[in-house]
């Protein structure tokens, strides 16, 4: 099989397993026991979140280690918009991950919020004058992710971050697609918090962290025995948190300039090119989404027009042995076209006939671009 699906999840990389594999069986103590096994963990977790902090460029008290993207988006956009309700206003875009946005209507309906959605523009960027005009005294949270999971746009965050600094907003970043792809850097984006998964880099599903910057007020949304600093309660994962660590250290590198993606960005995105040309000359009709440039090296997203994305998708995966997706995974078995593409302006028909491909390593577009347009032809003279 051909795994074109990266965006979905990524397996667990052997070196990550085996860096976990201590703590899941003899040294499986708990991180808050007085005796020798806990001891054990204890130093395991704390240096995993200095490694995770290093990957970042941050203080490791500035991470806590969650259960991963979805709950570090929710710790971040819940945790900081109680702990500083200023005006109660949140600014966020049409595109967000849901955990995201339902993280913002959450404050809407039960904590009185108002919530302010960003348009974007053809190729999923965000409109800064927009921004600029919402953004206010009363803002309390901008919350912008850094690489869109269903196009691969990667946004001007660090653009929005000033906007909403100058106005004493504070601001968050759902990083968790761009961890090993773009820089990821919260002092050079100029954000407040920004979320991480592991799963997307090699480590375990259910592993991710926030990092929030020193000093800002966070209200925890899991209450119990105090762990992480009281603002995450709950025996740690410390498996999880040494996957998590040695799967994003191996992802990314600190280097003299800050944090820099370690993998062969370049190549992937020259292999991604290739394939996305390959693909658009020989598929009449099919045009790419999101951004040209401006976007993940391994992410290739299209729409093709007389088909359906689930019909390619399917067609793919039993004739071509190319695993890939429709859309975005987590909205999969919703027969709704995704809010991601018509707020790109695509019309709903046309939405439906989304497929992405994304992948880690240049060689597995390669070769690729033939399967996905003989598939594309085999549904059209089935539709037609
Ligand atoms: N944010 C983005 C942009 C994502 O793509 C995902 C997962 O696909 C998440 C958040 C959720 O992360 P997790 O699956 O670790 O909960």
């Amino acid at each position: 099989m051909r795994y074109l699906d990266t965006a979905a999840t990524t397996p667990v990389r052997r070196e990550v397993l085996e860096a976990m594999w201590p703590f899941l069986t003899g040294e499986f103590g708990n991180p808050s026991s007085r005796h020798g096994l806990g001891d054990v963990a204890s130093r395991a977790l704390e240096r995993a979140r200095a490694d995770v902090a290093a990957a970042v460029g941050a203080r490791p008290a500035e991470i806590v280690l969650t259960s991963g993207g979805t709950e570090a988006d929710n710790l971040a956009v819940k945790g900081l918009a109680l702990a500083n309700p200023r005006g109660r206003h949140l600014v966020t875009t049409r595109i967000e991950h849901p955990a995201v946005l339902e993280a913002c209507d959450h404050l809407v309906r039960l904590h009185g919020f108002r919530r302010d959605l960003l348009d974007v523009d053809g190729d999923g960027v965000v409109d800064l004058t927009q921004a600029e005009r919402l953004i206010g005294a009363e803002t309390t949270l901008v919350s912008v992710m850094l690489a869109n999971n269903e196009v691969g746009t990667v946004q001007p965050v660090a653009e929005v971050a000033a906007l909403a600094r100058a106005r004493g907003a504070l601001v968050h970043t759902d990083a968790v697609q761009a961890v090993g792809s773009v820089v990821v850097d919260p002092t050079q984006l100029g954000v407040d918090a920004l979320s991480l998964s592991g799963h997307k880099v090699g480590a375990p599903k259910g592993s991710g962290a926030l990092w929030v910057r020193r000093g800002v007020p966070l209200e925890p949304l899991i209450h119990g025995g105090g762990q992480e600093r009281g603002l995450r309660s709950g025996t740690e994962n410390v498996a999880a948190a040494v996957g998590l660590a040695a799967a994003i250290t191996s992802a990314v590198g600190s280097t003299p300039g800050g944090p820099r993606p370690r993998g062969p960005v370049e190549a992937l995105a020259a292999a991604r090119d290739a394939f996305v040309h390959d693909v658009l000359s020989a598929a009449p009709g099919a045009f790419l989404t999101g951004h040209p440039r401006r976007r993940l090296p391994g992410h290739a997203s299209f729409c093709f027009p007389g088909t359906s994305g689930e019909a390619v998708l399917l067609g793919l995966e039993q004739d071509h042995g190319i695993a890939c997706s429709s859309g975005s995974a987590c909205a999969a078995g919703s027969d709704e076209p995704s809010e991601v593409l018509l707020a790109l302006g695509i019309d709903p028909e046309v939405a439906r006939t989304a497929v992405r491909f994304t992948a880690a390593s240049p060689a597995d577009f390669e070769g690729a671009a033939g399967a996905v347009v003989t598939a594309v032809r085999a549904v059209r003279s089935l539709a037609g």
